[in-house]
């Protein structure tokens, strides 16, 4: 992962992302933005009991400091629904929404869009196909994991934009680490078949899941990469809502450039 300086903000990125031309990607931490306490300073939703003028402002520091582009946001509802956005549809007008579309996952093949996932301790799962110039931006918490949200948006993209997931390229963001993730009520929540990436008495390793839910589908698992950053062990970093419960939203973004 490297830490780059964005105007007056700080992201992270992938390197093995940033090996692709006409790729933008970019995680946003929490520092710069707005926001007052308990949500400051760079919170992205609007969700979270925040001013939506101040969160508003953030989101136009976030455009402006990864380059612009149309920002796509979704109302994310620990699903597994997928927004698909395809260059048809958007040439009609038809994706364009002034209210978000409930979804947890984001796909498109339309240069400038930007499809931003917020989180604090989920998941975000970035995808990327440099052969058909696809990108999918996954909000993937633990209900995600066990509803295999990830195996999900793999098999729409090879079914939809005709991808090839052996080509594939794949980033898990910063989240709950296995240090933290802590499920006390696991055998209600936790489907029997994650029981094998259970670490300890309690806690699970949501990002071996993650790899093996990618791999599974097809991914190479040498093109899976992971932050390896918790965001409840980095509170200063990120918003986590395991550290506090009322707490902001961090971004993770992923887009083809114009002319790309
Ligand atoms: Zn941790």
């Amino acid at each position: 992962m490297l830490l780059v300086k964005k105007k007056e903000n700080y992201v992270f990125q992938f390197e093995a992302l940033n090996h692709f031309q006409g790729l933008t990607h970019a995680i946003a931490c929490r520092n710069g933005g707005f926001s007052l306490p308990p949500f400051d300073g760079m919170n992205l939703s609007l969700g979270v009991g925040d001013d939506p003028a101040t969160v508003t402002a953030n989101r136009k520091r976030l455009r402006q400091m990864t380059g612009g582009g149309v920002h796509l946001y979704t109302r994310q509802n620990h699903g597994a629904s997928m927004r698909i956005i395809t260059r048809d549809a958007w040439a009609r007008g038809e994706a364009i929404q002034t209210e978000p579309v409930p979804a947890d996952a984001l796909i498109t093949d339309v240069p400038g869009i930007r499809l931003v996932i917020q989180t604090a301790d989920c998941q975000a799962v970035m995808l990327f196909d440099p052969q058909k110039r696809v990108v999918a931006n996954i909000h993937c918490g633990w209900r995600g994991s066990v509803a295999n949200i990830i195996g999900n948006v793999v098999s729409c993209m090879t079914s939809e934009f005709d991808c090839d997931p052996g080509q594939m390229t794949a980033a898990i963001c910063p989240s709950l680490g296995p240090c933290c993730a802590e499920f006390l009520n696991y055998k209600n929540e936790i489907h029997r078949s994650l029981w094998p990436f259970r670490v300890g008495a309690h806690h699970f390793d949501f990002w071996r899941i993650s790899r093996h839910q990618l791999v599974s589908a097809g991914l190479s698992d040498g093109n899976v990469h992971a932050s390896g950053i918790c965001t409840r062990c980095n509170p200063h970093l990120f918003f986590s809502y395991r550290a506090a419960p009322e707490t902001g939203r961090f971004a993770t973004l992923i887009g083809l450039d114009v002319g790309s």
